[in-house]
């Protein structure tokens, strides 16, 4: 008889939130695949579990999964876990599922934590629906296209950051969201755990790991002026007020209410718009 393949939760930070569930079937399963074989050691031997590991993750999991499909095939029993939380979750494992899931496996969750429900489950923002948007990607047109994607988002949405880019993404955040919430969860169930309504300028300490939760968007927000009064509005305040561009853009976004990005992509297209028609006209 085949195996099964056990998609298992681990804690996030407190080691207590292993749940009785997990612990038995890390337990009784023949073989472990852990995103980081050191790490995983560590959570085992915090509960005396002794079992053989195999590294998987995001780099070996395409050659991995066709050997562990054959240990699965063989009548093995093995669990799947990350360095934390649920596997899976802007996480590997993805491939492997997939590949049980088409080779007619069992694939079993043993659900627990994970800090996108952690973060959500206290923030205070509804959370009926809400879009998880993963890690922001760290630049060029993907990162423009994330952001437009998280203003255009109408319910909560919540993303995870590295400690190194949590400043510059909350800066961006700001800019392209107006009147909601954002929460800031970092080090969950840890001890230096804090969740703070971010105010825009706050400096935020760049150590630790960080959830962002932004709270959701009035319809009415979402509905998009039309660009052109935006635009005249920067033109005549430039050039009839002498105001330099950059307080131009934020005296309208406040006007309009819209964000400064918003009224920045505005006058981009315009220009665009404006040098395709000079250069029709000459040539
Ligand atoms: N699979 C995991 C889960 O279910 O939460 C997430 C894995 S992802 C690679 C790691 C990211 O999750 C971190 O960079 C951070 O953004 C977030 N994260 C994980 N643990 C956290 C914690 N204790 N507090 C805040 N954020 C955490």
């Amino acid at each position: 008889m085949a195996g099964k393949l056990y998609v298992v939760a681990t804690p996030i930070g407190n080691l207590e939130d292993l749940t009785f569930r997990a612990l038995r079937i890390l337990r009784e399963v023949d073989l472990i695949a852990a995103e980081d074989t050191r790490r995983t050691s560590k959570l085992l031997a915090h509960y005396d579990v002794r079992k053989p590991l195999v590294s998987l993750h995001e780099h070996n999991e395409h050659r991995e999964s066709p050997h562990l499909i054959e240990k699965l095939q063989s009548g093995l029993a093995v669990a799947l876990v990350s360095d934390a939380g649920t596997p899976t979750i802007a996480d590997p494992g993805y491939h492997l599922v997939a590949a049980a899931r088409a080779a007619g496996l069992t694939v079993v969750p043993i659900p627990g934590a994970s800090a996108v429900a952690a973060a959500l489950s206290v923030s205070g923002q509804p959370a009926d629906q809400f879009a998880f948007l993963g890690f922001p990607p760290s630049g060029g047109a993907a990162r423009d296209r994330w952001f437009d994607r998280l203003a255009n988002e109408p319910t909560t949405a919540v993303f995870y950051e590295s400690p190194h880019r949590i400043s510059r993404t909350l800066a961006e955040v700001a800019e392209y969201v107006v009147k909601r919430q954002i929460i800031v969860a970092r080090e969950l169930t840890k001890l230096n755990e804090t969740l703070v309504i971010w105010d825009n300028k706050s400096p935020i300490r760049q150590q630790g790991e960080f959830v962002v939760v932004v709270g959701p968007a009035d319809q009415a927000d979402l509905v998009e002026p039309d660009a052109f009064p935006v635009t005249s509005f920067v033109g005549q305040i430039t050039k009839l007020m002498g105001f330099d561009e950059e307080a131009a853009v934020k005296l309208a976004a406040a006007h309009f209410e819209i964000p400064a990005a918003k009224v920045h992509k505005f006058l981009k297209k315009a220009r665009i718009l404006a040098k395709r028609l000079s250069d029709n006209h000459g040539g």
